[in-house]
């Protein structure tokens, strides 16, 4: 959905903050992505440029590519009682202690002070959070999740990312790690994965491993969507892979469900928009929650891809 589109609705503004302007950054692969919300919380202005790659120093041309588009949308905010909150999303983690980036996809960030960085060059303080956490953010502020007090969310794409958001705001628990449920590691057996565990929730739950687990088993090919699709048309050995990834959802969910009962889970990234998962994946989601009756929803995101965004700014300081 292009962000102007966003229907104005009612907005979770927090009663004890005051009003400010709020500036977020949404720093992606290929694209930096900028947008101002007015203290009323409504969309005003957005601008994007290219994520610089395959330069002298990638690190050093990503800094000032940020630091350049925050700074041209904060010349242009008009004076207000309080200065303008910044925020900035990045595909990676913040290290509590350290401070640098670490799990990033963007190999260029990885240990890199980044907050600090671009904190030092705009000379003012900024928030920074991972994508799941300004994904769950958004929702919960002005998406899928709104009226909810906690909000789980989930991005389920080339990766499995979460994100815990209570009240409206992210919460980061001791190490920064919270909400990291993508690796949660539940089965022994399964696949290695990048983090250097076995059978984390993201092997099972992820593009690549719904794509992996066909090619295990039958030692051919299919993606995603061919896997989804044949379920679809009751082609045998799709129906059998894909019924296992419900399972496993149901049973990933289900237990997440059990541990923090939040009041809504809301679902992310290019495989949220399989329609089944809120069915048969919610049904057995039900079964596995420590519960007789679950009644956690559980909802597709309503941003799309501009949750980053939209994220950043309500993570802002
Ligand atoms: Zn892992």
């Amino acid at each position: 959905m292009d962000p102007l589109e966003i229907p104005p609705g009612p907005l979770f503004l927090e009663p004890d903050a005051p009003p400010c302007y709020r500036i977020g950054i949404d720093l992606g692969g290929s694209k930096i992505e900028g947008i101002r919300l007015t203290p009323e919380g409504r969309l005003e202005y957005r601008d994007r440029v290219v994520t610089p790659q395959g330069t002298a120093d990638d690190y050093a041309a990503i800094l000032s590519a940020v630091v350049d588009l925050t700074a041209a949308i904060l010349r242009g905010t008009p004076d207000g009682r309080h200065s303008p909150a910044v925020g900035i999303g990045i595909p990676g983690s913040l290290d509590a202690a350290t401070g640098r980036v670490h799990n990033a996809n963007a190999t260029s960030l990885i240990d890199q002070r980044l907050q600090a960085d671009i904190e030092a060059r705009l000379g003012r303080p900024v928030g920074m959070e991972n994508d799941a956490n300004c994904f769950a953010a958004a929702e919960s502020r002005m998406g899928a999740g709104q009226g909810h007090r906690v909000v789980f969310g989930i991005i389920m794409g080339t990766g499995v990312g979460g994100g815990l958001v209570v009240d409206g705001r992210v919460h980061h628990g001791r190490h920064g790690i919270a909400g990291e449920w993508g690796h949660l590691a539940v089965a022994p057996e399964g696949r290695r994965c990048w983090c250097g565990n076995r059978g984390c929730v993201e092997t099972l739950l992820s593009g690549p491993g719904l794509a992996a687990a066909y090619e295990t088993r039958f030692n051919a090919k299919a993606s995603p969507e061919a896997i989804v699709e044949g379920y679809r048309r009751d082609d045998a050995a799709c129906s059998v892979i894909f019924e296992e990834f419900l399972e496993d959802f149901g049973r990933c969910v289900g237990g997440l469900i059990s541990i923090l009962d939040p009041d809504a889970v809301v679902l992310g990234g290019g495989l949220s928009n399989i329609d089944e998962l809120y069915t048969l994946g919610a049904e057995r989601v039900r079964r596995y929650a420590f519960h007789p009756a679950p009644q956690t929803p559980i909802l597709k995101h309503r941003l799309g891809d501009s949750a980053g965004v939209f994220g950043a700014a309500w993570i802002g300081r």
